[in-house]
């Protein structure tokens, strides 16, 4: 296929925010908000603090890395199809019960998102583009047949509970580190025949995480008290291996429901995931169809760099959106936007690159490898951050990518753009501040 530069605009990383909209995406709400039912409504959210609070673990401790603790409060909100929403509450983190029957626990009916909190060199807190999630968040509950909300809602809820635990839990040494938050969505219904829920759960955590995107551009974190206040888990030289999947396994296909964030994708994936971790690889590279299409990277969109054999000039190429076989990452969007507005021309000593959303395979990035056209690849996601790719084997063999010390010189730069927003160096719409409650 023909590469066709595109502009951010046009990359379908815009989301209709109407029910509308999503009517004219193709998305039905099976409960879209009647009169008779409550809206979502953050302003009326019960708190209730918690009277046993709990000491904060050092970063990357065991208990970091365990990935198990969360903060001391979380966020909850009942919908039921009779009333709607009720009020949202923040209470004490700690366990729920559900039904044996619970839909969620057969039908898979759940679906999330993954963003961060990240605490600024300039002591602010600051979210990502948490519109974005909510608004994603939004179309993958619709895809199970979860109830609807306005994502602005969610938004403000993410907030509350970030206010109230970040001062504590991520205290103003630490900047440079970050929180790892959770909104979820389970349909609680304790009817066991299949059908659409009437009963669900949305709630928000906020958990500890070890860091696993420190290791190359990342600003360096200043020294307090004469001590480093953050170490890398894993040695950035290495960059990421990644196995690509085999044709008998598939993450996902076109009419499926790999372009939702939903619990369905991810349990069938984690044997092909341990396959990859035992043969001493990362991350699976997923391929689709018999032409070994590339999508995505383990949990985290896939980009390659090369010089387009024709015209010779560099292209950033990922794949498109259009056939809904991948997840449509912030991270992705964000790196698209960044690379057309600061790399479409020479910048950092940097040769200009064209981005290019479209379907390449296998055999384009081999292609690009033999001949010397292949100048780097990397992941972009949430969890991994922006992930330099070091080795693919695809079916016997290992494609080695070029790096220049330990990324390639794209990948370092969009992701100390990106950690430059995140925490606070540089002022940008997409950093929203969270004041913090003290
Ligand atoms: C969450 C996720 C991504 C990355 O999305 P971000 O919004 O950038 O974190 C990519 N692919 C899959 C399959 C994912 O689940």
């Amino acid at each position: 296929m023909a590469p066709v530069a595109i502009t951010p605009e046009s990359s379908g990383t815009t989301t209709p925010t109407t029910a509308s909209g999503l009517t004219q995406a193709g998305i039905k709400h099976a409960h879209p908000p009647s009169k008779s039912e409550a809206p979502l409504d953050a302003s009326r959210m019960k708190v209730t603090l918690t009277q046993t609070p709990r000491q904060v673990p050092e970063p990357n401790s065991p208990e970091v890395m365990a990935q198990k603790t969360c903060t001391d409060h979380m966020v909850t909100a009942r919908w039921t199809v009779e009333n709607g929403w009720d009020a949202p509450e923040l209470k004490p983190y700690g366990a729920f019960s559900i039904m044996p029957t619970a839909s969620v626990l057969h039908y898979a009916t759940e679906c999330f998102e993954g963003l961060k909190l990240y605490r600024g060199f300039d002591g602010r807190l600051r979210l990502f583009r948490v519109a974005k999630n909510c608004e994603r968040f939004r179309k993958s509950a619709a895809r199970i047949a979860l109830p609807d909300f306005d994502p602005a809602e969610v938004a403000k809820l993410i907030i509350a509970l970030c206010a109230r635990d970040g001062a504590k839990w991520l205290p103003k040494e630490r900047a440079g580190s970050f929180l790892y938050i959770r909104p979820t969505m389970i349909a609680t219904d304790e009817a066991l025949g299949v059908q659409r829920p009437k009963e669900a759960l949305l709630y928000i955590i906020l958990a500890c995480f070890p860091d696993m995107t420190k290791s190359i551009a990342a600003p360096a974190p200043p020294a307090l008290n004469g001590e480093t206040v953050t170490t890398s888990t894993k040695p950035a030289s290495s960059g990421l291996k990644l196995l690509a999947s085999n044709e008998d396994t598939i993450r996902a296909w076109p009419g499926g429901f790999g372009s939702a964030k939903v619990g369905a994708n991810y349990g069938p994936s984690l044997v092909a995931q341990g396959e990859a971790r035992s043969r001493g690889y990362d991350q699976v590279l997923w391929l689709f169809g018999q032409e070994c299409y590339v999508t995505e990277a383990g949990a985290s969109n896939f980009f390659i760099v090369i010089r387009d054999k024709d015209s010779q000039a560099l292209q950033l190429i990922t794949a498109p959106l259009h056939e809904r076989i991948i997840l449509e990452g912030v991270t992705r969007a964000s790196v698209l936007h960044l690379a057309q507005e600061r790399l479409s021309h020479a910048n950092n000593g940097l040769e200009p690159v064209q981005v290019v959303e479209k379907r390449f395979t296998m055999a384009d990035v081999i292609a690009a490898h033999d001949e010397g056209r292949l100048v780097e690849a990397f992941a972009a996601g949430t969890a991994f951050f922006i992930a330099p790719i070091s080795a693919i084997h695809f079916r016997g063999r290992d494609l080695i990518i070029p790096t220049v010390g330990d990324s390639g010189v794209y990948a370092r730069q969009i992701k100390a753009w990106l950690a430059s927003i995140m925490y606070g160096q540089e002022d940008h719409e997409w950093g929203i501040v969270v004041e913090e409650e003290v």
